[in-house]
């Protein structure tokens, strides 16, 4: 961007935020920014830090400040920070982060929100980390304040917050639905288990299933088996893998035993002779549970017999 179509934006900016110079014997308020004078204001509130204490070479110059106040709007939405907190168990630390967003929804126009449980008001603060960004204290001149309770604040940021909220409500609606690998592997299974779908929420759809790039040897298929398999592992899987030292037999092992229930009791746990990763089984459909192409019952009963020998 060239510096003049910047100084435009700016100017640009700078008119729809509608800062204004103080009023005599008036303060902002530190979130809306609107004028008080003393008698108006609900309360008195932390000064912002215009300028840090330094020295321009050998002088030290103080720093500067701007005195600030809580209007009558502010001071109630800040009387409600501890309220929720409690009622949602959010720790002492997150006050601020609260605070913030309890804020921002006012300065969006206050779109009624009524927290569900403490993970949908967790939720929320996750769902706009910029909501301190209405604070009149962000970028705060020295003798100004808002023409109107949050004009300061730049429309591309009331903008972005107000599609977070947006986001964050359209994901409390949402409902879990089974979600298929994406169409890019060789085969639309897990490539370990089979599973054919996940249930999960759609916006999570993208984190469901993990790509993998895999040997026919390391599924199983034996020393000396050429080919690869490119697909991907259904949640369960991925922590198999994960817990062993990536995508081979030992994950393999490790997937079904953990997908039976086998708790593991001795040292070495058992070897499951011939197991093989779905993908290997030619002409197998994908299937509504895992390790369909496996014996399971089989399995079981000797790890049932394993389990007897080995105690
Ligand atoms: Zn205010
Ligand atoms: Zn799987």
């Amino acid at each position: 961007m060239s510096t003049t179509t910047s100084s435009v934006v700016e100017a640009a900016r700078a008119a729809l935020a509608d800062v204004i110079a103080l009023p005599e014997g008036a303060l902002p308020c530190r979130w809306c920014g609107v004028a008080c004078t003393r008698e108006q204001a609900a309360a008195v509130a932390e000064p912002i830090v215009l300028e840090r204490a330094g020295y321009i070479g050998t002088r030290f110059v103080p720093e500067v400040l701007q005195q600030t106040v809580l209007c009558g709007a502010c001071a109630a939405v800040e009387a409600e920070v501890r309220p929720t907190m409690i009622r949602h168990l959010i720790a002492g630390s997150q006050a601020d982060r609260v605070a913030s967003v309890l804020h921002a929804l006012d300065a969006l126009g206050g779109p009624a929100v009524t927290f569900t449980d403490d993970a949908d008001a967790l939720a929320l603060l996750e769902a706009i980390p910029g909501a301190h960004a209405v604070s009149f204290a962000v970028g705060a001149k020295a003798g100004t304040c808002s023409a109107r309770r949050f004009a300061h604040v730049d429309p591309l940021a009331i903008r972005s917050l107000r599609e977070s909220v947006a986001r964050w409500m359209r994901a409390r609606l949402e409902t879990p639905v089974p979600i298929a690998p994406p169409a890019d592997g060789d085969r639309r299974g897990c490539v370990f288990c089979g599973v054919g779908t996940v249930v999960a929420l759609p916006s999570k759809a993208g984190q469901v299933w993990t790509e993998v790039y895999v040997s026919a040897s390391a599924l199983g298929a034996g020393n000396g088996a050429s080919g690869a398999i490119d697909g991907h592992t259904c949640p369960a899987c991925t922590v198999a893998i994960a817990s062993t030292d990536g995508p081979g037999v030992a994950a393999l092992q490790a997937a079904v035993l953990r997908f039976v229930g086998y708790e593991r009791r001795s040292l070495t746990p058992p070897t499951i002779q011939g197991l093989r990763g779905w993908a290997l089984v030619e002409g197998a459909r994908p299937s509504r549970t895992p390790w369909q192409h496996v014996d399971l019952a089989g399995l079981r009963r000797s790890l049932a017999s394993f389990e007897g020998g080995a105690s």
